[in-house]
């Protein structure tokens, strides 16, 4: 979160792991390879204070293997951030398969990524993230107990996606009300921006209010279905940043507040599921700032998923999944006071919460 995206060729001249752009004192990083059935993943660990390592595995196409591994460091410290922020006793980690989810995916190669993760001995907990369904968790429990998110018949919480929009559909109607001084969105124009698992709840939630919905995706097929299914209007403007919107929800995946767009962004606030939205928190949170747009924290807002995945360790009751994650409502008001009586973006008060967070345990668990 804290890393500037880069060129392959820049993060090539760095350190091949220590000094990569996005390593922010990571704990530990495990590549996994094995030969038979194609996998080739990395798993990281960034840090553990306040319990495993949970974070979901990701499956993607990455151009090459320096952009997996800044994904997975990226990734990986927001997930130690999501887990403090919303009080969980979990660290952060996180872990991405190199390939294209939909040719190479196999049973065996899942299985495979399961036995590494075994070996970690439940240091690093996995959890489904984009290029994952829910049966693919299940073929991981074949071989390892490390593993959440599990189907409902096998005594799992099954797909964590239904709560993690309910949880930025709270965090939305928060910024709401700090920005427009009331949390009601009917009537307000949303831009959803990709409309997978967690998009399209988001849809539903927004339409139910009588929000004017407009949705994008790179997949054509699904914006016919889903704009048909809830009445939502396809966005068809040439680009979605100049869009004339109060609320703009990054759905897709990350980086998507950058150089080339946060001074085209119209909209008052911005409010999505996507992990690590800012491509550098240090230069574009302070310029969404100035410009007066609020951003609800990527990190805080979509934790419904890890709080529904949470529960299933000990557990899982869904009532009580739904009843924490709808408390982000509070939490990212309390941030956004926060953040204005200490003179910091919502993203860094959000990190100063959760950093003192693990600070103070580091304390506890050294007496
Ligand atoms: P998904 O793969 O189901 O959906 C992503 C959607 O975005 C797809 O429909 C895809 O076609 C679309 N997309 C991809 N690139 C795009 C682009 N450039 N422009 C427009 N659309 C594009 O994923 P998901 O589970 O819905 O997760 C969405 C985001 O939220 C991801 O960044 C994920 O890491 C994050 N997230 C998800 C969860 C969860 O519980 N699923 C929890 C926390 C964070």
């Amino acid at each position: 979160m804290t890393t500037e995206i880069t060129t392959p060729q820049e993060l090539q001249k760095m350190d091949p792991v220590f000094g990569q752009l996005s390593f922010d004192n990571h704990e530990q990083i495990v590549f996994c390879n094995d030969k038979d059935t194609g996998l080739k993943a990395i798993i990281g660990i960034h840090n553990s204070v306040l319990g495993p390592a949970l974070g979901g595995t990701r499956m993607w196409n990455y151009a090459n293997e320096w952009e997996a591994l800044n994904d997975v460091l990226r990734l990986s410290r927001g997930m130690t951030y999501k887990s403090a922020i919303t009080g969980l006793d979990l660290g952060g980690g996180k872990a991405v398969i190199i390939g294209d989810a939909k040719t190479q995916k196999t049973p065996e190669l899942m299985r495979k990524f399961g036995e590494f993760v075994h070996s970690l001995s439940g240091r690093y907990i996995t959890a489904e993230d984009v290029g994952m369904v829910t049966a693919d968790m299940d073929t991981v429990r074949d071989v390892t107990p490390y593993v959440t998110g599990i189907s409902e018949s096998r005594g799992g919480s099954g797909n964590p996606s239904p709560v993690t929009a309910y949880g930025v559909y709270m965090g939305m109607k928060a910024a709401a009300k700090y920005q427009f001084g009331s949390d009601k969105l009917d009537g307000k124009k949303v831009l959803v921006q990709g409309i997978g698992h967690v998009g399209e709840t988001l849809v539903d939630y927004l339409t139910k209010e009588g929000a004017l919905v407009q949705i994008t995706d790179i997949n054509e097929g699904r914006l016919d279905e889903v704009s048909k299914k809830y009445g939502a209007s396809i966005f068809t403007g040439a680009d979605l940043y100049t869009a004339e919107v109060d609320i703009y929800a990054p759905c897709a995946l990350g980086a998507t507040i950058n150089d080339d767009t946060v001074y085209k962004i119209q909209a008052k606030v911005i409010a999505g599921a996507a992990n690590n939205q800012l491509a550098n928190e240090n230069i574009h949170g302070p310029i969404l700032q100035e410009r007066g747009i609020l951003y609800a924290p990527d990190f805080l807002i979509n934790a419904g998923g890890i709080i529904n995945v949470y529960a299933e360790i000990a557990h899982y009751d869904k009532a009580e999944s739904m009843r924490r994650t709808e408390n982000i409502y509070n939490t990212t008001l309390e941030i956004f006071d926060y953040a204005k009586t200490n003179n910091l973006t919502p993203q860094k008060a959000a990190m100063a919460i959760a950093d003192n967070r693990i600070a103070q345990r580091k304390k506890e668990n050294a007496k």
